[in-house]
């Protein structure tokens, strides 16, 4: 989960928001900066303040491509330009054909009948190009190809004369995944989808509230996570908020919750010490791995071959240990061993689009420790597979070293299926699994292993908490996709 990871989904997104305190800028920075592995093509930060002259408020923006740190590198901008006790911000990656359009960063703004409002995004709307056309049809002028713009144009024509009721408008015509922040005048509000696929939580620090995609964003601003937003939730954190010590709860509209949380964010994309869909991700992923590690074991073929486990890091460690230590636990005799060490100083390469460059990086990125694999029997833990390059070049770097055999074990089922609610995966045909047919022998062929083993989704169920009647999206391992798609966007997708 770095600017490194070479051949994994991208979420398109993190958000945070904090009302009610004076160093909103800076809260917003460590906010962003926790959630870097969310979004590493652009950050932007937006904040509210009274203007005692012009006797209303001002809004002050800062944003451009980069990481976190480069964005705000000069202190200035978090105290001089971006003042004010409430704020939003946004940490971006995105698609290739926009990549280049800095309009396309968020949060964005409008001035309108009813004041300021900004707005900052983590999902996709899966009914946006029809939005987009009618509103285009109706004389709606866009300055980014984003499908949140979308929400502003929505808002800003409503016609209803409350602010609230505008977005609750704008928000019920929407369809697929959001996880909204939104900055008024007077107001902090967070919003998420019906499904809720993507994550928010509300935190508090003192008296201020704070919402962002993920807790570690609050742990490092020593803020308190209270709870999350609801699917199909609308929070509004204003003043009465502060002084009543609680935020204001609506519904976006009469439609019910229908969970169908991201099963992805357990697998991969949200970090081990978040707290994701009110769980801790740490546990999820060690229980990924036992689970993996009863249902595909690797047993020794010989008695005195000695089967080691490796995590392909960072983002498989958790999950890697858990495999070992379901493993000795029902009579397996194999020992967790670092045989992969990463680089953390190889900067960004997830822009290269060309398959021999991403080959180059894998070697750049990761090492093999010899003396652990030689002559042993390794099992290669990873947490999904998607185009397969990155597996196969690393196949390729341990078997130069010399063991036995080579095993790989992946805690997630095979990836079939694009992903329509904030995921960017490839297109289907260079997804390997969906190049293969499914066939999981012949993606074992095509890395290079002597076996290859899964999670099965039943498992990956399994290994997510339920007790709670939680129920989760699989759609890009089953193609059985809760909210319908487009058809122009399917298009467009599949001819990216
Ligand atoms: S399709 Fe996959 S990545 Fe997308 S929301 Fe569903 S589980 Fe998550």
């Amino acid at each position: 989960m770095s600017t490194t990871d070479l051949d994994k989904p991208r979420c398109h997104c993190a958000v945070f928001g904090v009302f009610g305190n004076p160093h909103a800028a800076q809260l917003t920075y460590y906010g962003l900066l926790a959630q870097q592995h969310r979004g590493q093509e652009g950050s932007g930060i937006v904040t509210a303040q009274f203007d005692p002259v012009a006797q209303k408020q001002r809004f002050h923006v800062h944003k451009d491509f980069g990481l976190v740190n480069d964005v705000y590198r000069d202190d200035r901008i978090l105290s001089e330009t971006l003042v004010g006790s409430m704020a939003i911000g946004h940490n971006r990656y995105s698609t290739a054909g926009s990549a280049n359009n800095k309009t396309n960063i968020q949060p964005f703004t409008v001035l309108y009948k009813g004041g300021n409002i900004g707005i900052a995004h983590n999902g996709n709307l899966t009914n946006f190009k029809k939005i987009r056309q009618e509103l285009q049809d109706e004389g709606t002028i866009f300055q980014t190809t984003c499908d949140t713009e979308i929400v502003l144009h929505l808002i800003a024509r409503s016609r209803k004369t409350n602010q609230i009721e505008q977005i609750r408008e704008a928000l019920s015509r929407l369809q697929g995944a959001f996880s909204f922040v939104l900055l008024t005048d007077t107001a902090l509000i967070a919003a998420r989808d019906h499904h809720g696929f993507r994550p928010l939580a509300i935190g508090k620090k003192g008296n201020a509230f704070v919402v962002a995609s993920e807790t570690v964003a609050f742990d490092i601003i020593d803020a308190e996570y209270v709870r999350d937003v609801q699917p199909g939730e609308i929070v509004v954190i204003d003043q009465s908020s502060i002084d009543r010590g609680a935020v204001t709860s609506l519904r976006i509209d009469d439609r019910p919750a229908t969970p169908h949380y991201c099963i992805f964010e357990y697998i991969y994309f949200s970090r081990p010490d978040s707290q994701i869909f009110g769980h801790s991700v740490d546990k999820v992923r060690r229980k990924l791995g036992k689970n993996l590690a009863k249902s595909r074991p690797v047993h020794p073929r010989a008695p005195n071959d000695k089967v080691i486990v490796i995590n392909v890091p960072d983002s498989s460690n958790t999950a890697t240990m858990g495999y070992v230590q379901a493993t000795n636990k029902f009579g397996g005799n194999v020992k967790l061993e670092i045989g992969l060490i990463r680089s953390h100083y190889i900067g960004r390469t997830f822009i290269q689009p060309r398959q021999d460059v991403r080959e180059n990086k894998v070697k750049t990125k990761f090492n093999v420790v010899k003396g652990v694999v030689k002559d042993k029997v390794v099992v290669i833990v990873d947490d999904s597979i998607v185009r397969g390059t990155t597996s196969k070049q690393l196949v390729q770097l341990i078997r130069q070293a010399g063991p036995k055999e080579v095993h790989f074990r992946i805690t997630s089922p095979p990836i079939m299926y694009p992903c329509h609610y904030g995921m960017d995966f490839p297109t289907p045909k260079e997804l390997i699994a969906n190049q293969c047919g499914g066939d999981i022998e012949k993606i074992g062929k095509e890395l290079g292993v002597d076996s290859i083993g899964y999670l099965s989704i039943d498992d990956l169920l399994d290994s997510a908490p339920q007790e709670n009647g939680e129920r989760y999206c699989t759609a890009c391992f089953s193609g059985a996709y809760p909210v319908p798609i487009d058809a122009a966007q399917t298009k467009d997708e599949n001819e990216a």
